[in-house]
């Protein structure tokens, strides 16, 4: 078909290269595509100081979820919660989902049924419509396609490319738990393959069990930044890991960033469980994938407004771009931040 001599693996460019390379010569021709591809979502102007928020995800199993131990009712939640999370991170609310679905023959109506139950649980939990989507069959396994549109006032929203170099770094929640979680899945699917007859043993690990299997997407803290008074300067959801993010957010601001280890917010049941594994619980926190929560940077103006509140925390702060992005150890040493991520595409 393609008859080009040097060809060329598209995996090599790795994921965020191969965007790059197949979206470079993109143009936009319509004035209201205020923000195109580069954030984690697009916005488009709807008059009147207002505009919609826009994002797209695909989820293939095999890929991005494994159903060996991903309850069909979960992945129907999770598909819904990883769209809305890129909404949040415009700093916008969702409203609406699309959803297409290509399922094989395997997967008979009720199994269908238990997908969509946990995606009206997720559209009951966060308010939002599903408004629409697309059905089809597929020759292996399931594959799930969302669009999220919100809608936000123009000048609240925040992108990637706005941090200051003498802004704070802060983010949601804690790290590293979903990542502990795979593990631990993976781990009782390794034992069950080779003893079917075994009986996982996931006792005592609810919490980062549901950070793999049903994360949340931080709606509440876009209400809770709007009721501070705070507009963040930049702002990104992490899927990728914390890492991955930090890079995203310097290189589209042109930023430089220090991450101070000790402040890396760890739930105790990630800290433990990673020890466990011989896994660096600091290590989950920066390069662990798929927590979902918000990192983004605030002028220091604004500390006093954040300064105590439990769902939020100052991990690090922006400098010049010259300083590259570092990580300072407990020890106090320095160290370039290596943005390892979550390859999916590798
Ligand atoms: P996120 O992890 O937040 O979902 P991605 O890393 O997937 O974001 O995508 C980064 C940016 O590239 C987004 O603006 C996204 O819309 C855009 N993008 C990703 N894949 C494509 C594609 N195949 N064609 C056009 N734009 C794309
Ligand atoms: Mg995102």
């Amino acid at each position: 078909m393609f008859e080009n001599k040097n060809r060329t693996e598209a995996g090599e460019l790795g994921e965020f290269g191969l965007i790059d390379h197949l979206t470079k010569d993109t143009i936009l021709y319509n004035k209201s595509s205020l923000k195109g591809i580069g954030d984690d979502a697009a916005i488009i102007n709807t008059g009147k100081g207002k505009v919609s928020v826009v994002s797209t995800d695909m989820l293939i199993e095999g890929v991005h979820f494994d159903l060996s131990y991903m309850p069909l009712r979960h992945l129907g939640y999770k598909a819904v919660v990883v769209n809305l999370s890129d909404i949040c991170a415009m700093n916008a609310r969702p409203e609406q989902i699309l959803l297409s679905i290509a399922a094989s023959n395997r997967f008979s109506l009720e199994a269908m049924e238990e997908l969509y139950s946990g995606i009206h649980l997720a559209c009951k939990h966060y308010k939002v419509d599903l408004v629409g989507g697309d059905t089809s069959t597929s020759h292996k396994g399931l594959m799930l396609s969302l669009t999220a549109i919100g809608s936000a006032d123009e000048n609240k929203i925040s992108y990637r490319n706005t941090a200051g170099q003498t802004d704070l770094l802060c983010v949601t929640g804690d790290l590293g738990g979903a990542y502990v979680g795979y593990q631990l899945l993976e781990r009782e699917k390794r034992i069950f393959l080779e003893k079917p007859d075994f009986q996982p043993d996931l006792e005592g690990n609810d919490y980062i069990l549901q950070r793999q299997l049903k994360p949340e997407a931080r709606i509440d803290v876009i209400d809770m930044l709007n009721t501070l008074g705070i507009k963040p300067s930049s702002m990104i959801d992490i899927s990728d890991g914390l890492a991955s993010e930090v890079h995203h957010l310097c290189k589209q601001s042109n930023i430089g960033m220090v991450v101070y280890e000790d402040k890396l917010p760890i739930d105790s049941q990630t800290f433990e469980k990673a020890r466990e594994f011989n896994l660096d619980p600091m290590i989950c926190a920066l390069n662990g994938g798929e927590d979902y929560e918000l990192l983004f940077t605030i002028a220091q103006t604004d500390y006093d407004k954040i300064k105590g509140n439990p769902d939020i925390t100052v991990i690090g702060h922006c400098t010049e771009p010259a300083a590259g992005i570092n990580v300072v150890t407990k020890a106090g040493n320095t160290f370039p931040l290596k943005a390892q991520g979550w390859q999916a595409f590798s």
